[in-house]
């Protein structure tokens, strides 16, 4: 293919280093390049398939979409789940039997699905239809263009999910597309990826999209796109803890509990913003000293709580017993 690669001295951009040809070297994406370098050319396709060819590069995004999202949803779900979801929210009795694992296969079998329009927009973003830039030379201004990008990134799709998570809750939508992510009342980092594929696909449209309305430096979108699916993970942790300054601003955890339990509010994703402005803002309950923590401290203390000290473990008389 007549790819030569950078010395670290050359400050040529990254499209430059590997020269394919002269249509993929205007805005073939980072991940591509280098798993065509590292991987797919060496180890896949035959030499003779030009890295350019269409078919090739969506095959290619196929297979990067579906890792990467899956290594992403269980290393962090992972991480989430043995270092920061307190385990003993699985007692609550409406934690659902076996939920974990219901949890990562719902997600693990709506995650090829969910890829296929996603890829769409990927490989137009490969094929140069997206404003995204290689250099912060290319930023008209320069590194505070970047940082501007960063927040309204984070501004225009809190904005769009708050607006389509809303219409998915619509009586018309919410059984079918839904649903499935509001099985789990009690969710685990695990749910945070837990979607029907068209759910899933809606609420990240505005990810998708922000890149060709506006410009983005490459590197910053997929900084960003791997700080939402954390994000994603962290809300549904059951951690609740904000900095108290905070606590009024940021859609964390215990705000997004509330969302699982009491449908109608806080719709959305980082910020408080527009579910102040829609009026679906609501206190969470963990705030006000009534969340799922303080209901299963409040079953210990009657005894009907099992592994409470004075339930002797019984599972009979009324007694709440729920574990993995
Ligand atoms: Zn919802
Ligand atoms: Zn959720």
């Amino acid at each position: 293919m007549g790819r030569q690669r950078c010395s670290n001295s050359d400050q040529r951009s990254l499209s430059e280093c590997f020269h394919v040809n002269q249509y993929t070297a205007q805005a073939m994406d980072i991940v591509l390049h280098y798993t065509d370098y590292y991987f797919f050319t060496p180890y896949v396709y035959p030499s003779s398939w030009s890295e350019a060819g269409a078919l090739r590069q969506i095959i290619s995004l196929l297979v990067v979409t579906n890792l990467g999202a899956a290594a992403i949803y269980l290393l962090f779900g992972m991480f989430s789940y043995y270092f920061i979801f307190d385990h003993t929210l699985k007692k609550h009795p409406q934690y659902l039997p076996n939920q974990v694992q219901r949890e990562i296969q719902y997600a693990l079998k709506s995650m090829p699905w969910m890829s296929i329009p996603t890829v769409a927009l990927f490989f137009a973003e490969v094929r140069g239809h997206s404003k995204l830039y290689d250099n912060i030379d290319d930023s008209h201004y320069g590194w505070f263009g970047v940082i501007f990008s960063m927040v309204s990134f984070l501004f225009f799709t809190d904005m769009c999910i708050y607006w389509i998570h809303r219409f998915l809750h619509h009586r018309f939508f919410y059984k079918h597309l839904h649903k499935p992510h509001h099985i789990w009342k009690i969710a685990t980092p695990f749910a945070s990826h837990a979607f029907h594929p068209v759910d899933g696909f809606l609420q990240s449209i505005p990810y998708h999209i922000y890149p060709f309305l506006f410009p983005l430096h490459k590197l910053v979108y997929l900084g960003l796109y791997i700080f939402v699916n954390i994000w994603t993970v962290s809300i549904h942790d059951g951690n609740y803890r904000v900095p108290k300054v905070l606590e009024e601003v940021i859609n964390g955890a215990a705000h997004h509990t509330d969302h699982h339990l009491y449908f109608d509010y806080n719709y959305g994703q980082y910020f408080t913003l527009w579910d102040r402005i829609g009026g679906s803002y609501k206190c969470p309950s963990a705030f006000e000293g009534k969340g799922p923590h303080d209901y299963l401290r409040k079953l210990k203390a009657e005894g009907k709580l099992c592994g409470s000290s004075s339930s002797n473990g019984q599972t009979s008389n009324g007694k709440v017993c729920k574990e993995e």
